[in-house]
């Protein structure tokens, strides 16, 4: 894909906001929501004196409110702007609490880009250190719009350790590459599944794929998660595992990546 790096159209810092970090992946289904849910969890629960943020500009397909067990349309405040909806101490705004459940977003390319720019710019943050975004997977007008538009701290990039997925991932990478988009690592999900009963350990998607493509690239693994019945379970009952079961070793690795950030 061919991407128009000069002149890009001047971006401007979301007000209020300190730094914006970007979860991004290849493929939908390989964690990326997952991930960003748990990440801004692990970095509220790293230091509390931190104010997190999650903004999910998945339009299509929008699964932060469920994850953080969200619903409802978003207040105005005086200056018309929206407020962010709040659960487990982190502000969120989604296309999902603008639009009906289970209605299907069917929008063309212009109406898609008019909702970013309201996710972008009309929300009153406060104050935050971190908004953690939850990006549409691929590297397409969305994606684009996004890294042009506002500053970016950095992106991650999730993928599975599967040849398929990383080499989405690939792209991916290389689209923030060429908008100037520091990529902080990449985030192997669903590395390892271990059996419960026979403590088992078997490499569903591969090995050590991501950490190869990081190596490729030189990039960093920020870290692995595994594939694990808890983690699949405390997202789909709206009750982030970084939430929910801290104590946790599936809670400790995305503890262990947010350090990384
Ligand atoms: P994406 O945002 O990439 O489309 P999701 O985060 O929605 O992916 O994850 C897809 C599905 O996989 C969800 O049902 C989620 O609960 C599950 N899932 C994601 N990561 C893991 C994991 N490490 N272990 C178990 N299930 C996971």
């Amino acid at each position: 894909t061919q991407i128009m790096s000069r002149g890009l159209p001047k971006q401007k810092p979301i007000e209020g906001v300190k730094q914006v970090i970007v979860v991004a992946s290849g493929k939908g289904g390989v964690g990326k929501s997952t991930t960003a849910v748990n990440l801004a969890l692990a970095l509220a629960a790293n230091d509390s004196s931190k104010a997190i943020g999650l903004l999910d500009v998945d339009v299509y397909g929008p699964s932060i409110p469920k994850m953080m067990n969200l619903k409802g349309n978003p207040e105005l405040s005086q200056s018309n702007l929206m407020r962010p909806l709040l659960n487990y101490g982190i502000a969120c705004m989604s296309m999902g609490f603008l639009v009906e459940e289970n209605e299907p977003v069917v929008w063309r390319g212009l109406m898609v880009m008019s909702a970013i720019e309201k996710l972008l710019r009309q929300v009153d943050w406060g104050q935050l250190d971190y908004l953690v975004v939850d990006m549409p997977p691929g590297t397409g007008d969305v994606q684009l719009s996004v890294s042009q538009n506002i500053p970016i701290t950095g992106a991650v990039i999730v993928s599975t350790p599967q040849d398929i997925a990383l080499m989405d991932a690939h792209k991916g990478a290389e689209m923030f590459r060429k908008v100037h988009v520091p990529v902080l690592g990449l985030i192997q999900n669903m590395s390892v599944f271990q059996c419960p009963k026979c403590k088992h350990k078997t490499h569903i998607f591969g090995a050590d794929g991501a950490r190869k493509l990081a190596h490729t690239l030189g990039l960093d693994v920020l870290g692995d998660i595994p594939l694990h019945l808890n983690i699949r379970e405390a997202s789909d009952t709206g009750q982030p595992i970084v939430f929910s079961q801290p104590e946790s070793d599936e809670a400790k690795a995305y503890l262990r990546i947010a350090v990384e950030v």
